[in-house]
């Protein structure tokens, strides 16, 4: 096999910004939980965070340490640990890695952060709209910790999203209200939940700028910086740090988009990235695909943080909307509607599908799609099997030696 020449990637000068507010986080939220200053709530991704916020909760979200478990490789010695509690190794392998850091008492936020352990939760909170797994989760601690569990049932796979499917959402989310009242100590106040709304919008819709200056080509942003740098929209949207943050990070993208800087040193091809990103090997795969001048830099995974439909002046409703709308959880036929726009829009030359054994939910090649798309649009794919975390269920020579036929078949047919 030919050697992989070595790959020049444009480094991010923002970074060192971001590592500063996400440092700013954990400290935070570890020195609320030590000092009970505010309760901690356990949150799932895309779950009801700005209400929680607005409640006064400092809040956690498990899938980014699952990320971060995945990130720095420790998931896959952790994962076992879970399967020894009757955890299957084929379920979501964030909720196996998370739980086996939790048994082992081993934590990347010790080396990150100096934080000896994942702050405890006050309440964990769920919504189901990515899949049952993120509430089989937060069950497994309630139970374990003997804390309340409360969240949001979404509606699956809709082609629209119905005023049905609001009203019900917003009204489960309104009967959040009391029992997170009694958590807190703090009493609801809309118009502070209006304002923690209104942030969350201007930082998620920065996000999606930032995403969308990869139209440009060469793209100045590829999905594996994307990956890292969705952070902030994770973690700290409903916050002025995420705001100012995007603004920063827009602003050296676009400088780039003005100078005509590539992400990926002579851009050649324009690849989209479906399902989870393999956390294990972000920076094998940025500079796999760098040394063929081929830049991925659309996901739908990054783009599953943008919450346009956040409306300050109708809170519950549009948090519903927001929420319920997301990618992972719509039709085959919306989903295949969503594809067909980025490829248009990124200016897309091929697709990477990633099968993620442990990911069901979010592996849209199971049922076909691939196929479809690139039958409807001439747009060629590849199935990259893997996973998001267990890195024992990646193969990097099959990953390799199939990339380099992929980009050698498009090179064929230009
Ligand atoms: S969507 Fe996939 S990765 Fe995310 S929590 Fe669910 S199973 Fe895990």
């Amino acid at each position: 096999m030919a050697e992989q020449k070595i790959a020049k990637r444009k480094k991010i000068e923002a970074t060192e910004l971001m590592n500063k507010y996400m440092a700013d986080y954990f400290l935070d939220l570890d020195r609320c939980s030590k000092t009970g200053e505010k309760k901690v709530a356990w949150c799932t991704s895309v779950g009801p965070a700005e209400l929680l916020h607005s409640l006064g909760f400092a809040v956690h979200y498990p899938e980014n340490h699952g990320a971060m478990l995945g990130a720095t490789r420790m998931a896959s010695d952790l994962i076992p640990f879970a399967n020894a509690l009757g955890y299957s190794p084929d379920i979501c392998s964030y909720l196996t890695a998370d739980i086996g850091s939790y048994v082992t008492n081993n934590t990347p936020l010790t080396k990150a952060y100096g934080i000896e352990k994942v702050p405890k939760p006050d309440v964990l909170v769920f919504d189901t709209n990515q899949c049952r797994d993120v509430q089989d989760w937060m069950a497994w601690y309630s139970r374990e910790l003997n804390v309340p569990m409360m969240g949001v049932y979404a509606p699956k796979y809709p082609d629209e999203i119905t005023e049905t499917h609001v009203r019900s959402m917003a009204k489960q989310t309104e009967d959040l209200v009391k029992p997170l009242e009694e958590i807190s100590g703090h009493k609801f106040d809309i118009d502070k939940l209006r304002e923690i709304l209104k942030l969350s919008r201007e930082c998620t819709e920065l996000w999606g700028k930032v995403l969308r200056t990869a139209s440009s080509k060469p793209s100045p942003l590829t999905f594996f910086d994307g990956t890292i740098h969705m952070g902030p929209a994770v973690v700290l949207r409903g916050t002025t740090q995420a705001i100012n943050y995007y603004k920063v990070l827009l602003k050296e993208l676009e400088e780039r988009v003005a100078n005509s800087e590539g992400a990926v040193e002579n851009e050649k091809f324009r690849l989209y990235w479906d399902g989870m990103p393999i956390w294990g090997r972000i920076r094998a795969h940025s500079e796999l695909f760098a040394s063929l001048n081929t830049c991925v830099m659309a996901s739908t995974y990054c783009n599953s943080w943008i919450f346009s439909a956040f409306d300050e002046n109708d809170p519950f409703n549009s948090m519903a909307r927001a929420y319920a709308e997301i990618f992972i959880v719509r039709s085959e036929d919306s989903k295949e509607k969503y594809i067909k726009n980025m490829i248009d829009f990124y200016h897309i030359d091929g697709i990477i599908y990633h099968d993620s054994k442990t990911c069901p939910a979010n592996s849209n090649c199971r049922y076909g799609m691939h196929k479809r798309i690139e039958m409807k649009t001439g747009v060629p794919s590849l199935v990259i099997n893997g996973d998001l975390n267990d890195m024992r269920l990646v193969s990097d020579e099959q990953t390799k030696t199939n990339v380099e036929a992929f980009i050698e078949q498009l090179e064929e047919n230009r």
